[in-house]
């Protein structure tokens, strides 16, 4: 198997300091192949990942309470949909979590914002999916003031709080955000218009928010300047090209997976005498 990277994806996607407006919404950073040589990667390593989240999956069900959780936030057309369909769709459902977060309900905004995020954490072994999450609140929040600043600010510190217990009660955050160009995003939406098969995905609402585009991309850099910490970092995904999105994300989970050193849960049984038993029925 050829690995294509000539930085892993953890390094070469790290937030770290980088500026939103000077990202190539078209790049593939520390990718060094093609697309073909992309797909061939993506699909050696989506089986790499199906066997990895099938033993925390099996450890879960044997009580540990271990779970890794994937925060995917992007702009309408970004590709987070792509990322459930085909990255999350090659692992095993049944330890999938998934939750997507739209406009709160009427009940949703009577608690904290938190509190329909915490209704939907993953349990021991699992895989959680967040298709948008906690985030909107200083995101669509702060872009459309809908709540005033003094609401939304003191967010960004009670996230990081939320976001550090959740890791020291062993869930792994994978922080992803994924950006596409003004101009990926027209092509998006005029696709979505004219195929009969993806006009479900159009919403008018869409092109309304095109106009709010800087706020968004100043929403999106305060977010990740103030909450990717060591225990939480946040990963900035070029997301123009499809396949390297749906490769980079492959390979933060891979990565998350392979640092909880996952085994075979041990057998709670005598194996012998269990060949025994079965060998007289
Ligand atoms: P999608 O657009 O991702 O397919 P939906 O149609 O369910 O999904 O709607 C998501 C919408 O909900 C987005 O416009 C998003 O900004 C909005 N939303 C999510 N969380 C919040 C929130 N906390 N406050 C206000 N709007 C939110």
């Amino acid at each position: 198997m050829a690995m294509k990277w000539s930085i892993p994806a953890v390094e070469a996607l790290k937030a770290d300091g980088l500026r939103i407006t000077d990202l190539d919404t078209s790049g593939t950073p520390g990718f060094t192949g093609d697309k073909s040589e992309g797909l061939v990667s993506l699909a050696e390593r989506a089986t790499v990942l199906s066997g990895l989240q099938e033993k925390l999956y099996a450890n879960g069900r044997s009580g540990d309470k271990r779970s890794v959780l994937l925060v995917l936030q992007g702009m309408d057309t970004a590709g987070k949909g792509g990322i459930v369909r085909y990255v999350i769709g090659s692992v095993d459902p049944q330890g999938v979590d998934h939750a997507a977060f739209g406009v709160p309900t009427e009940k949703e905004l009577r608690h904290h914002f938190l509190w329909r995020i915490r209704r939907e954490l993953p349990g021991g072994g699992q895989l959680g999916v967040f298709d948008r999450s906690h985030y909107e609140d200083v995101l669509v929040v702060r872009v459309h003031d809908l709540v005033p600043p003094e609401e939304w600010e003191p967010r960004y510190d009670e996230i990081n709080a939320f976001e550090e217990e959740l890791v020291y009660e062993g869930t792994t955050l994978v922080k992803v955000a994924m950006f596409v160009s003004l101009d990926e995003q027209k092509r998006r939406l005029s696709e979505r218009l004219e195929r009969r098969d993806k006009h479900w995905k159009f919403n008018p609402a869409d092109i309304d928010e095109r106009a709010h585009w800087p706020a968004y991309q100043q929403a999106y850099q305060a977010m990740l300047d103030r909450t990717s910490s060591g225990h939480a970092p946040w990963y900035v995904i070029p997301a123009d090209r499809k396949w390297f999105a749906r490769l980079a994300v492959t390979e933060l989970l891979i990565d998350a997976l392979e640092r909880l050193e996952l085994d075979w849960p041990p057998p709670q049984f005598d194996i012998e005498e269990q060949k025994r038993r079965l060998a007289q029925i």
